[in-house]
């Protein structure tokens, strides 16, 4: 019997799992593979990417936004230097990180840093990745496991959740021969504060890492129960670990915005010429609803007439 604490979303969540015909979607190649096309997309149409650029500042000229200014990371010797935007500046860093990149001092921005300051942090992560030796497990192995160790206490509590991927069943090329890779993960609801401050080289962060990863091998080992013993590979991923790599303030998943009582905001700002899109904006987190927030962005930057003549040109009888 489901308990009266259990929240919709939970219920929401379960339901769509297990609902008849309901699936979950792994993409051949791996996550990379979806990178992959939308950069094929992305050039096709004239764009171009740059890798290891860091923002340093969006630059504001009468209130604003009219650029960028970028330094190149990695590889390159290249100082400091600006794009100029021929339409829009448009973010899909996080809120919390595009907030960063505003002039303080600059009366407009204020609003857009108030909005991002009140705005409700979704928890980080601890992951486990694992390559792990094959040999003798069944051959219908299932990819997805979902574990939800306590009915009473809701999705959102610390380490109640957690989620394991085996993609290598659905594509071995993924691992070498004989080799499966195991993702696991808890999902949105490792607080960061556990984790502020730490010296990620330090042997404290590195018990952490232990400690905090155990429920992750107790739900590893309801699937696969000799699971250590064929690890040939195993990392932890903390909540420092999405803050530096995902670039994504306090490791966050997203914001918090609760359906029906919030809304996600719309691709404008606060500040004229500065366009947001991901999982900042509407339609909310996730990567069809991130990609469906670049597709609104783009829109509010061409005329009517020109969607108008898309949508004319799409064969609808087909
Ligand atoms: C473990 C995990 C599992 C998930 N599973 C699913 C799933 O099964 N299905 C699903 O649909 N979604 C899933 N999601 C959610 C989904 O991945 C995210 O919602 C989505 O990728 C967010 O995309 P985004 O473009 O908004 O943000 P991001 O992918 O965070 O992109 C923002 C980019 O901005 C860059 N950036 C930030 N600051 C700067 C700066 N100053 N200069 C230059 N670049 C900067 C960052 O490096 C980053 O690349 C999952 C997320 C996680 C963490």
């Amino acid at each position: 019997m489901l308990c009266s604490t259990i929240t919709a979303e939970m219920v929401t969540m379960f339901k769509e799992r297990h609902r008849e015909g309901g699936s979950i979607d792994y993409p051949l190649g791996g996550g990379g593979s979806i990178i992959e096309a939308l950069v094929r997309g992305l050039e096709k149409h004239g764009g171009r990417l740059l890798l290891n650029t860091h923002v340093d500042e969006i630059i504001l000229e009468g209130g604003r936004a009219v650029g960028i200014r970028v330094r190149p990371t990695r590889g390159t010797k290249k100082n400091s230097y600006t794009i100029r935007a021929s339409k829009a500046v448009v973010s899909n860093a996080s809120t919390w990180d595009t907030a960063k990149l505003l002039p303080k001092d600059s009366l407009p921005t204020w609003s857009y840093i108030d909005r991002a300051n009140v705005t409700e942090k979704t928890d980080s992560f601890v992951h486990l990745h694992l390559g792990i030796d094959a040999t003798g497990l069944p051959s219908d192995l299932e990819c997805h496991h979902l574990v939800l160790n306590d009915w009473k206490v809701g999705v959102g509590a610390p380490q109640n959740v957690c989620l394991v991927s085996i993609p290598t069943v659905f594509d071995p090329s993924l691992a070498p021969t004989g080799c499966h890779v195991v993702h696991a993960y808890t999902a949105g609801n490792e607080p960061y504060s556990i984790w502020k401050g730490m010296d990620r080289k330090s042997p404290e962060y590195a018990a952490l890492k232990e400690e905090r990863s155990q429920v992750l091998w107790q739900t590893l080992e309801k699937v696969i129960p000799d699971i250590r013993d064929r690890v040939k590979l195993k990392l932890v991923g903390t909540p420092l670990t999405h803050e530096r790599y995902l670039r994504r303030t306090e490791g966050t998943y997203g914001p918090a915005i609760r359906a029906g009582k919030q809304s996600f905001p719309g691709p404008s700002s606060e500040i004229p010429g500065l366009l947001c899109c991901g999982d900042s904006t509407m339609p909310g987190i996730g990567v069809p609803a991130v990609a469906a927030s670049g597709m609104i962005t783009a829109n509010s930057l061409v005329p009517v007439w020109q969607q108008w003549g898309l949508l004319d040109s799409l064969d609808v009888a087909a």
